[in-house]
């Protein structure tokens, strides 16, 4: 018999859980657990989805010139110092991957990404968790520990599930005392959803030991097509192309992109669709006692008095095919992270809420 040992750290991972999207017994769902864009991705990216398809038979370009160039025209950044992966988690893996190993330190916060401690795991690092101050990342926490094992530093900034944010002087502060054998990478899944934002790209220019990472799956609405990017120094992005493999975008996902991060006025569109019913949400749920903390996302952390509360709202969303993320497994057991939808989804969920708040009319 043979005995197959896979590395050390495999075992220990615990696969990730994404969002659900069925209730047994219920037809038709309201999906608010994932963070996607309610509006689908932009028609002209669809458009260039379709027009891409005859051409699938030929392999794609193995350096994604056009996508860059795009991302670097709309963003006003150098194309050269940016990097492209399926979704940005595997940019992510491309940092744990070239810059930590057994008995490096991975650090990532209290309420941060389950995906990080997954990725320093397959690179048999070490993931470490440091407390955050009541739902925002506490720089002092995070440079205390710091040790001459850390290797890469993630910062999910805005954050999920708490929607919170760090100021960029913050961030700064961060980059800036953090010691030189240590990367800093700053998650920008939800910048877009904030205007004006740069998602970390100042802190980059700042700082060489910084990246950030920005993806395609949340405002832009194709997280089914998984395309995410990395800004970072031209050093940083050399060393992540040798671990990135040539043809890791389909010419199909290379071509969408391009058209969907082209179209700003249709994430202008979405940025105001956002911030219009996530007030409109925040407002409802205060109404019946449930606080959130503001949100600069595509969703709110709503705060129930505790775990029985929230459980029990859950279960009566279900009831009704309205399906939002649990975040006990995030360390927030009273809470409940709700995506914000379009105008009759939120205002589905508010009047559920509400019902379970006020209980059945006597
Ligand atoms: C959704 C999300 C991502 C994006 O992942 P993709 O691989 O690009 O789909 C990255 N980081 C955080 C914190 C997220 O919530």
């Amino acid at each position: 018999m043979t005995q197959l040992t896979p590395q050390p750290g495999i075992m220990d991972i615990a696969l990730y859980q994404s969002g659900k999207s069925h209730v047994a017994g219920v037809e038709k769902v309201i999906k608010l657990s994932a963070n996607e864009n309610p509006f689908g991705p932009s028609p002209k990216a669809i458009a260039a989805a379709t027009a891409a398809a005859p051409g699938l038979h030929r392999y794609p370009s193995t350096d994604h010139a056009s996508l860059r160039a795009a991302i670097g025209e709309v963003h006003g950044l150098d194309p050269d110092r940016l990097i492209c992966g399926v979704g940005s988690d595997e940019v992510l893996q491309f940092i744990v991957h070239a810059y930590a190993g057994p008995g490096d330190e991975v650090l990532y916060t209290e309420h941060g990404f389950s995906m990080y401690p997954i990725l320093a795991r397959m690179a048999g690092a070490t993931p470490v968790v440091v407390a955050e101050a009541a739902r925002r990342v506490d720089v002092d926490a995070l440079l205390a520990a710091v040790n001459d094992r850390t290797r890469v530093v993630f910062l999910t900034n805005p954050g999920n599930p708490t929607s919170t944010m760090l100021e960029e002087a913050e961030v700064m502060r961060l980059a800036a005392g953090l010691p030189d054998h240590v990367l800093l990478v700053v998650d920008g899944a939800y910048a877009e959803f904030n205007e004006g934002f740069d998602g970390g790209a100042a802190v980059v220019d700042a700082h060489p030991n910084a990246i950030m990472t920005r993806t395609f799956s949340k405002i832009y609405g194709l997280g089914g097509l998984r395309v995410g990017w990395g800004y970072a120094s031209r050093a940083i992005i050399d060393v992540l192309n040798r671990v990135r493999q040539p043809f890791n975008l389909s010419t199909l996902a290379l071509a969408t992109a391009e058209a969907a991060v082209r179209d700003q006025d249709y994430v202008v569109f979405c940025r105001e669709q956002n911030a219009k019913w996530r007030a409109y949400l925040v407002e409802e749920l205060a109404a019946v006692g449930i606080p959130c903390d503001p949100s600069h996302t595509n969703f709110i952390l709503a705060r129930f008095a505790d775990q029985d509360e929230a459980e029990a709202c859950d279960a009566h969303l279900q009831s009704q095919g309205l399906i939002v993320r649990k975040v006990a497994g995030y360390g927030i057991p009273n809470g409940l992270r709700i995506t914000i939808g379009d105008e009759d989804s939120t205002r589905a969920i508010a009047a559920a809420i509400r019902a379970f708040k006020e209980g059945p009319a006597t």
